[in-house]
Parts: structure tokens; C-alpha cells; sequence
């Protein structure tokens, strides 16, 4: 008090020295006795609300020091902010008070060079110091009063800045981290590994990335819910973090993806052992909903320099083998290379286009004729897609089945497929060709969707065909994973009279034992086996037995790729009840088949001789 009783002892001065000048100016007829009253009211007030001001800015602290930078004036905010009371404060040394030790003598020679050379302090951020030790981040503004007399006092204005410090640092952890697991994020691990690289450049050193992506996350997200998920995603980061070197850098990608960036490897056994410590942290089961629970992840792995310059590229080269390992199965590991990248992206832009084409009409089927072995007659047709984009060059259904199949968009191409043929087939009816039937093609992800063969069933009536009009063909592998439901809509339209036959027989399992499960009308035997059996004894055989058990079991037996008389002869020899292959009919646009079936075309096939 005796110290802040200076501050009010020099404002009353500076009060005195306003009236004393107004008083010695006062010239006769120049200002009156009430004039010196009013500005000395006004004064007063001024100085009441200059006081009170101080006094009530909350975040605002001020200071008064002398000469000597002992404090006389200290106010309520300096208090708040410091955390020295006024009376501890009052007639300290600043430099003693808040200023941090490296700072002490900046701040000394700094108050020195004003008082002496009236050098100003400029106002500026910085970080002074609480009673406690902490840092204190405040803008601080310096004003000097009486600056040239002996008693020049200076006064500190301090804006605290800890909330926008706090709110700053916030922000900077919400952009570079992730909030579930406090890893860096996908912006914070780019910027980390491309001053990584920066170094590793320096010091002519390699880096690995492996990118790691748990199996089945969605579904253990959504069996077992969002909380469950979390806490495996934090588990695992643990795992991670544990198992990292200090200059490794770890990052939570999104979702159930991390990177992890191991810089300053030396050679190809350095990346193998890495690769196998980050595999490690799966081995040990994770606690879920209460049970141990085994875990696999796919790994895709990308090193600098051979596989990209920049972090994103890196990441994006790593991401790029993961997926690969995803297509591989679970638990698979996958290195990046050029080729493999390249592969991917001419699918993904042809996943792409294929989607417009759909939309854009630019799908058409085409018929290939299967033949009675005996008669050459022509018995049924198999409809086989084409894709003809009018940009380019037709696109073979063995390369975009695949890619549909892993979209999803071979839902909408199976449905455009059936009501197709089923067109087709009753025009051609309408128009009195002879004819059995087509036979459609249907992939496996296809017929797991559920009501598929209800649907199926459904959209032969709705154009008034029945079981002797549309058949299927589905591939052994396809019917060897079949589950329950799936038999069982089978079994339903095998009992209704549809023809299902098994395609590319031979290929999959080819169990033939299997084959009395199944609810089948017919088997294709694979064109592989066509061509190799007038050669290969192993193959002969197999074929051979394929057809006798084939027969034994009433199933119609077809020849799939017959090419030349050789091969007609073999599969007649065998007892084939249908040939299907270039040497009699090509796959053929709907036009031609018409005029085939009207009798205007020949086959270039013949059975005679
Ligand atoms: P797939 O069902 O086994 O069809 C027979 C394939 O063998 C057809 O190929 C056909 O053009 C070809 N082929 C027929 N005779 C001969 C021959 O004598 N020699 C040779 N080298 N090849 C012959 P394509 O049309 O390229 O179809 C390939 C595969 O694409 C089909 O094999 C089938 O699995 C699939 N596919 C075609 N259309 C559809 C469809 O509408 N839906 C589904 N899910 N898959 C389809
Ligand atoms: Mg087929
Ligand atoms: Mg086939």
C-alpha cells in the first residue's frame, strides 16, 4: 500500500501541475474561477474512471515500476495473473517477480537503455513467469511516464493470453492429431515424414512405410458396436507405440488404418525384421466384449527412395500394396511395385468407365450356340455379355466380371442380363424360331443377394416364360461355397423344372463326389480339358470319368471349347450330349443368331464325314 500511495501521490501531483499551468495561464478575461472548478472536477473524474478502469479489467494487468524497477502499482488482473498478491509485490524487483531467468538481463538493459537514451521497449508476445514457475504467455505493452525527470515510472500493460494459447494449441492438435487415439493424423504424420525424408535424404538413408489394415474392422464395428471398435483401434495404437523406436513416427490414417514410417534403414534385412515387428503386434488376442479375440491385418509397404519422393506419394504407394494384400486374403503382406500400381489404376479407371456404361447403354449380349453332339442341332444358347465402349476396343466379361463383382455392380448388370434374355427370348418365340433355351450366367457374388432366385423366378413370368426357356450356369467354386439359403433357393427351382448347370468344370474343386449335392441339370466340362485331352493322357482320363459319373448321376454332360475336328471327335467319342466351341457357332449379336435359326446361315461347324 505504501508503494501503490506513490501511483496516487504522482497522479495528485500531475493533478496540481494541470492546475497550477491552468491558473498561471489565467489571464485577466481568459478563463474564470469556475472554469479552473470545472477542469478540476473533470480531472478528477477522469483519474476516478482511469483508476476504476484498471481495477476492473479482468484479463488486463498493470504495473508500475520506479526507477529501480521496484513495483508500485500492482492491480487485481497482475494478481490473477501472476499469482503474487499486491502486498507481495509491492516494492519488488520486476526482474525478481515474473521475468524468467534467460530473460533477466534483456530486461534490465532494456528498461536501462529507455530510461537513460528514451530507446522505447516495443510492445511484444512473450512468455514471462507465475509464482508458481509457469510460464505466463501475455501480449505486454510498456508505457514511460515523466520520462525525463529523475523519477521516470514505467508501466507494463499485460493482455494474458493463455485462453488464445490454449485455444491455439487446441487447434494445432485437432489438425495434426488424432483425437481417439492421440496419434499424429494423416496432416500430421505428411508433415513429420517429409522432414523425415528431408533427413534421410541428407544422410543417403532408406525409409519403409508400412501401412496396416485390420480385417474385418466393419464388421467387428457393427456386430459389436462403435465403443467396441474404439477401444480396439486404441488397444492397438498402444501395441504400436510400444513396439517404436523414438524416431519412428506413427500415425492413425482413418478408420482402421495406421502408418508407420521407420526412417535410417540400412538394407532389405532391416525392412524384412521391421515389417515382422509391426506384424507382431497381432499376435496377441484383443479383448472384445469381454473375450480374447484373435485379429489379422493386411500390410502394404512402400520405401524411400524406390517407391516415391514425397510423403504423399509414399503413403499413396503403400496404401496401394495394402489394398493388393486385401485382395489377397487376410493377414497378407504386400510390397509395392510399379507394375502392380499400374494394374490397379487401369482397373480402377476401367471400374469407372464401367459404371457409365451401364448407364449409357453400352452392354449387349451375345449368343453362342451349344450343339447336340449327335445331330449338330442346335439345342440352346448361352447368353454371354459384351461390353463395347465406343471410345475403344470391346472389353472381354472375363476381365469386367471380376471388377463388378468387387463393386457391387454386378447386381445391376445381373438384373439388366436376365431381362435381357428374357426379352429375347420371348421375341424369338413370338416370332416362331426354334428354339430350347438360354442359358444366362450368374457369378457369385450375384447369387448371395438375398430374394435373388425369387426374383429370378419372378422376372421369367413377368415375361411368360417358364422353366424350359432360361437357365443358369454357375461355376463350381461358386456352388462349392454356397450356403444353406443358397442350395435351398436352387433346390427350389431345380424341383420348378430350370436347368442349372456347372460351368468350367474342372477348374474349382472338381470333386465329383460333390456333384450328387448339388442340385444340378447339367456339367460343362472346361475348355482346358478339351484342348489338352487329345494329348495328355491325365487329362483324357479325367474328362473320361467326369462325363461316365456325369451320366451316372442323369446330368447332360457339354463340351466347352471345341475348336477343330480332333477335339468334335474326342468329345463324341466321349459320349458329350452338347459341344459348344468356335468350330460350330462364335458367340453372335441376337441379328445373326435370327438368321442362323431361320435357316439363312450355316454353321461353319459340320458332323458329317
Ligand atoms: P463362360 O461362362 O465359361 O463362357 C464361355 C467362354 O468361352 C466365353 O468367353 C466364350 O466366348 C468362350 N468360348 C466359347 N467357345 C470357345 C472356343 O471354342 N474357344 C475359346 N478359346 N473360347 C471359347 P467370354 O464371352 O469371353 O466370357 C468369359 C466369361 O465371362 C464367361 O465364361 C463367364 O464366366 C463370364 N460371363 C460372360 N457373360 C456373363 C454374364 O452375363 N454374367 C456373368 N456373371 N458372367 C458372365
Ligand atoms: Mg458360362
Ligand atoms: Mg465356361
Amino acid at each position: 500500500m505504501v508503494r501503490d500511495s506513490r501511483l496516487t501521490g504522482w497522479l495528485k501531483q500531475q493533478r496540481r501541475q494541470l492546475v497550477d499551468r491552468l491558473a498561471a495561464g489565467r489571464q485577466p478575461g481568459s478563463a474564470s474561477g469556475g472554469d479552473v472548478d470545472r477542469v478540476r472536477q473533470q480531472y478528477l473524474v477522469s483519474e476516478q474512471r482511469f483508476r476504476a478502469l484498471l481495477e476492473s479489467l479482468p484479463k488486463v494487468a498493470v504495473q508500475g515500476y520506479d526507477r529501480d524497477r521496484r513495483v508500485i502499482y500492482w492491480n487485481e488482473a497482475s494478481t490473477r495473473l501472476y499469482g503474487y498478491t499486491q502486498e507481495e509485490a509491492l516494492g519488488c524487483l520486476l526482474e525478481d517477480l515474473i521475468i524468467p531467468g534467460p530473460m533477466r538481463a534483456g530486461v534490465i538493459q532494456a528498461h536501462r537503455d529507455w530510461v537513460e537514451h528514451g530507446k522505447e521497449i516495443p510492445a511484444e508476445e512473450i512468455e514471462l513467469r507465475h509464482s508458481s514457475g509457469e510460464p505466463v504467455p501475455v501480449f505486454s505493452h510498456h508505457v514511460m511516464l515523466k520520462e525525463h525527470t529523475d523519477d521516470p515510472l514505467m508501466f507494463c500493460v499485460d493482455v494474458d493470453l493463455s485462453d488464445q494459447k490454449r485455444a491455439h494449441r487446441e487447434l494445432d492438435f485437432a489438425t495434426r492429431f488424432d483425437r481417439l487415439t492421440q496419434l499424429l493424423n494423416r496432416h500430421g504424420f505428411e508433415e513429420q515424414l517429409d522432414l523425415a525424408l528431408a533427413e534421410c535424404r541428407v544422410h543417403a538413408t532408406s525409409l519403409v512405410l508400412v501401412y496396416l489394415d485390420i480385417d474385418h474392422f466393419v464388421e467387428i464395428n457393427d456386430a459389436l458396436g462403435y465403443e467396441q471398435g474404439d477401444r480396439l483401434l486404441v488397444e492397438l495404437a498402444q501395441r504400436l507405440n510400444g513396439s517404436r523406436r523414438a524416431s519412428d513416427i506413427l500415425s492413425r490414417l482413418s478408420g482402421d488404418e495406421f502408418v508407420i514410417a521407420f526412417p535410417g534403414v540400412q538394407g532389405l534385412q532391416d525392412m524384412a525384421h521391421l515389417v515382422r515387428k509391426v506384424a507382431s503386434v497381432m499376435q496377441a488376442p484383443f479383448l472384445l466384449d469381454g473375450r480374447r479375440s484373435k485379429l489379422s491385418a493386411c500390410l502394404g509397404i512402400a520405401t524411400f527412395p524406390g517407391n516415391g519422393e514425397t510423403a504423399s506419394e509414399l503413403i499413396r504407394n503403400a496404401d496401394v500394396a495394402k489394398n493388393r494384400a486385401k485382395l489377397a486374403g487376410q493377414g497378407e503382406v504386400v510390397y509395392f511395385n510399379q507394375p502392380l500400381h499400374d494394374e490397379l489404376l487401369h482397373q480402377h479407371r476401367l471400374s469407372d468407365r464401367l459404371e457409365r456404361a451401364v448407364e449409357a447403354g453400352e452392354l449387349l449380349l451375345h449368343y453362342q450356340p451349344q450343339v447336340s453332339a449327335i445331330s449338330g442341332h442346335i439345342e440352346n444358347l448361352e447368353a454371354l455379355l459384351r461390353w463395347m465402349p465406343p471410345e475403344g476396343p470391346p472389353v472381354s466379361p472375363a476381365e469386367f466380371i471380376p471388377l463388378a463383382e468387387r463393386s457391387g455392380l454386378i447386381h445391376r448388370i445381373g438384373d439388366w442380363v436376365l431381362e435381357s434374355a428374357c426379352r429375347q427370348r420371348s421375341l424369338w418365340r413370338d416370332a416362331g424360331l426354334e428354339l430350347q433355351r438360354i442359358d444366362i450366367n450368374m457369378s457369385g457374388r450375384q447369387i448371395k443377394r438375398s430374394g435373388v432366385f425369387e426374383d429370378f423366378e419372378a422376372c421369367v413370368a413377368r415375361h411368360g416364360l417358364g422353366p424350359r426357356d432360361i437357365g443358369i450356369e454357375l461355376t463350381e467354386n461358386v456352388l462349392i461355397e454356397a450356403d444353406d439359403a443358397i442350395l435351398g433357393g436352387l433346390r427350389r427351382l431345380h424341383a420348378r423344372g430350370f436347368r442349372i448347370a456347372i460351368d468350367d468344370f474342372g477348374t474349382g474343386y472338381s470333386s465329383l463326389s460333390y456333384l450328387k449335392h448339388f442340385p444340378v441339370t447339367a456339367l460343362k466340362v472346361d475348355r482346358t480339358f478339351v484342348r489338352d485331352a487329345p494329348n495328355q493322357p491325365e487329362d483324357r482320363a479325367i474328362m473320361e470319368a467326369t462325363v461316365f459319373i456325369g451320366h451316372r448321376l442323369g446330368l447332360e454332360v457339354v463340351a466347352e471349347g471345341v475348336e477343330n475336328r480332333e477335339q468334335l471327335e474326342l468329345v463324341r467319342e466321349m459320349r458329350c450330349d452338347l459341344v459348344q466351341g468356335f468350330y460350330f457357332f462364335r458367340p453372335m449379336a441376337a441379328e445373326e443368331i435370327e438368321r442362323l435359326l431361320a435357316g439363312m446361315v450355316p454353321g461353319s461347324g459340320s458332323l458329317s464325314s
